[in-house]
């Protein structure tokens, strides 16, 4: 008899009801029992939803993040928020956000640093720890969890970030080896487990994707400690690795003292048999056959004849489950009413993912004929989708095929470039700028939503955003910004916007994922080749210019990104359907110039998290990458001043290809990270201009001026100060105006000192 099970679930509601709650909470418009009931309820449905599974998981719900709650559950929490009023919650926000509900600065700490969930769009909060970190267990929340749970009637599998990823995932303040924290961790995990154990928990899920990375002697050691350590536990532990293929871990893994491995069997199918015969006849294999990661439906005939034999061999041993935690995907299919049926009928969501694993484990256990009939409906979507006149343009196949090397080589090099575009810009040493949005106000989000409605028209809708680009205008040049930008008002998010406007692609209305904490975003879905009918944000950006003198910043998001931040084909190469998005944006890029826009901007927010994990696939994955960026940007002339912008990420390893761009000039991340990614350029000369960003906009907290200073005065020291710009570290869209007036007014006048300290 397969088994079936789920490694996790959306946690953010069908509708965003937690996004929501949270945010009623944190401007104090509802109380912390309001807020805690809201998540009580969502579990409750979550786990009526999954009850046709075997097992389900828990302690995969978080108000923000669940690496975060790992850090409390194990005591590791920073010493800024102890004593701080409140309670676990409120100083778990503290951690996330750098304040919770109703805190006066007094209680404002800094925010932790955040960064990317493997190669995933969702962002955890980085555990921080030094030579002097004890852990001391806090497991109420999830005991208390797990009765939630039995009250719903399903059976609980608690999830546990696992001990070596945790440390994986962590930050050593002081440089100190954080493996070195595993002895004194694991004591900790055991009377987790204990605890567990003594509530009659049968399976415990322990969550180590660590084990797709390549990893060293001391790392591979580490694992085998820790399992040894935990073995004997009265739970039964499951350890899980996805998001790729375990390679030279496969002995490691399958060796492991626990009950039961699980892997990403869509991203490492390959590997299955080989696995199959490493691993003792007595454990379990969880298969993770559901992409937990994109949105088509599953060929389950096919994975059936895969399935079939396996089944047989393994028997009771084999699971079923989504190759990953389904925090990935949205939740339920059958709330898009105005989908495209034909495409609506290709794809899968968080709930018909799950009704999947449950059709194959029945045709599994009781025959295909037990299941006929959602087979046979599997199988037409399957067939129709093959079959589609929509999916390909053999015009875009043609046109890709046709790209020159020429096509991505800007005229002259940069140095020739920048004194054409100095000459023609005529900016100030140090110039500012911004990274594109400006506060997303209710009232836009209201006139976007009527328009969307129907209830306004489509003249109004434009006036009304033209009044907002108007206001964002006179703000900057009230600021004194050099470079400006129209704000971003029309936007509901930089990859949908595109999305919206492309052929190829099609939209939900409420496919939102978690990006991090209450930040949702919905992200498109390409299912066909890319064409771009018709300029997409000329006239937006010719209104902004058109009030202004100063220039103002044509603001595009990248192929990569675009890629990157989308549900992609699975029937094509990634990098196929990258340049096909290249061509389209490049279209966009010659008709801003066109225009009369000097200055364009191309976000490449989401280069870097499309590495693979493995180290020896990203030479590949940057070649190609950069060349679709380069496709995009470097049509233009030589007076034509090439933005990118890059926000969490780390480019220290990756900084030759990131140069290779050739952006005259990119705008990053740095300011959480307290310009520690600067150390790059004492190694390596960046060639071209750039703008560490010296506000970090995901926190409320004003930069003070003095702090801006410091921070471009480290940055001066590594990069010729006449190639430097001053700029926030990302948009300012979940910002409002009251703290990023008077945040850029410290950073234009921080800016200004600079400029007469240099002169
Ligand atoms: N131009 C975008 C903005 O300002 C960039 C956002 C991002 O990098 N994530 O909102
Ligand atoms: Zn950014």
């Amino acid at each position: 008899m397969a088994v079936t099970h789920n490694l996790g679930f959306p946690r953010i509601g069908g509708k965003r009801e937690l996004k929501f709650a949270e945010e009623a909470y944190w401007k104090g418009e509802s109380s912390a029992d309001e807020l805690l009931s809201k998540g009580a309820a969502l579990r409750r449905q979550n786990w009526r939803s999954q009850s046709q599974l075997d097992y389900v998981p828990v302690g995969d719900f978080s108000f923000y993040d669940h690496v975060l709650d790992m850090s409390f559950m194990l005591g590791n929490v920073p010493e800024r928020v102890a004593g701080l009023d409140g309670d676990r919650l409120d100083n778990s926000f503290r951690v996330a956000r750098g304040r919770s509900a109703g805190d006066d600065d007094r209680n404002a700490v800094r925010a932790g640093e955040m960064t990317k969930w493997f190669d995933t769009n969702y962002h955890y909060i980085v555990p921080e720890v030094s030579a002097d970190t004890r852990f001391a267990l806090d497991a109420g929340e999830l005991l208390a969890r797990i009765d939630e749970a039995r009250a719903e009637g399903v059976t609980p599998k608690p999830v546990l970030v696992g001990p070596v990823t945790y440390l994986w995932l962590a930050k050593a303040g002081d440089g100190s080896d954080r493996l070195a924290l595993l002895e004194r961790l694991l004591p900790v995990y055991r009377e987790l487990l204990d605890a567990l154990g003594e509530k009659g928990v049968e399976w415990v899920q322990v969550d180590e994707p660590v084990l797709v990375h390549d990893l060293d002697d001391d790392w591979k050691r580490a694992l085998r400690t820790a399992y040894d350590a935990l073995s004997g536990v009265a739970p039964k532990l499951l350890v899980t690795s996805y998001f790729g293929q375990l390679r030279d871990n496969i002995d490691l893994a399958c060796g492991l003292p626990v009950a039961g491995l699980h892997v990403d069997a869509v991203k490492a199918r390959d590997e299955v048999e080989a696995i199959v015969a490493a691993l003792p006849a007595d454990k379990v294999l969880s298969l993770g056959v559901i992409d937990g990661r994109n949105v088509w439906k599953a060929d389950l005939a096919g994975l059936l004849d895969w399935l079939e034999p396996l089944a047989d061999k393994l028997g009771e041993c084999l699971w079923l489950a989504p190759s990953c935690s389904l925090l990935h995907v949205p939740v339920d299919l059958n709330s898009e009413k105005k989908m495209d049926p034909e495409i609506k009928s290709w794809l899968a969501f968080a709930l018909q993912k799950l009704g999947e694993i449950e059709v194959l484990a029945k045709a599994l256990n009781e025959g295909r004929d037990a299941v006929a009939q959602p087979l046979a409906r599997n199988a037409e979507a399957i067939a129709s989708r093959r079959a589609s006149a929509r999916v390909d343009d053999p015009g875009v196949k043609q046109a890709v095929h046709a790209i020159t090397p020429d096509m991505g080589k800007r005229r002259s090099p940069y140095a020739e470039r920048a004194a054409k575009q100095h000459a023609h810009l005529t900016l100030p040493a140090y110039p500012t700028t911004t990274i594109g949005s400006f506060p997303q106000t209710k009232e836009i989000r209201k006139a976007r939503l009527a328009h969307k409605k129907g209830d306004l028209s489509r003249a109004e809708y434009v006036t009304r955003m033209q009044a907002e680009i108007e206001r964002s205008i006179r703000e900057q040049e009230a600021l004194g910004l050099d470079v400006l930008v129209h704000g971003e008002p029309e936007r509901n998010d930089m990859v949908e916007y595109f999305g919206e406007q492309l052929e190829g692609y099609v939209f939900s209305q409420h496919g939102w994922v978690q990006s991090f904490g209450s930040r949702c975003v919905k992200p498109p879905i390409l299912f066909g080749d890319i064409k771009r009918p018709y300029p997409m944000t000329v006239a937006w950006i010719k209104y902004a210019q058109s009030l202004t003198d100063k220039p103002v910043k044509g603001m595009l998001t990248g192929p990569v990104t675009m890629l990157n931040w989308s549900f992609v084909r699975d029937d094509q190469s990634r990098s196929e359907s990258c340049k096909q998005l290249a061509l389209a944006i490049r279209e966009e890029v010659l008709d801003l110039e066109a225009a009369g826009v000097d200055v364009i901007q191309i976000d490449e927010a989401a280069l870097r998290e499309g590495l693979p994990l493995r180290r020896s696939q990203w030479q590949d994955y940057l070649d190609w990458a950069v060349e679709c960026f380069r496709i995009t940007a470097n049509g233009v002339r030589d007076e034509t001043q090439i933005h990118t912008h890059m926000c969490y990420s780390e480019f220290n390893d990756i900084i030759e290809s990131i140069a290779h761009m050739d952006a005259d000039v990119i705008t990053i991340e740095t300011s959480r990270s307290n310009m520690e990614l600067l150390d790059v350029f004492d190694r390596f000369q960046y060639p071209n201009e750039i703008g560490p960003g010296v506000y970090d906009i995901h926190s409320p907290n004003i930069p003070p001026r003095d702090q801006v200073i410091t921070l471009m005065t480290k940055a001066a020291e590594r990069i010729p100060a006449e190639r430097l710009w001053v700029n926030p570290d990302c948009g300012l869209k979940t910002r409002n105006w009251d703290e990023v007036v008077p945040a850029l007014e410290n950073m234009v006048e921080a800016a200004r000192d600079l400029r007469r300290r240099a002169a």
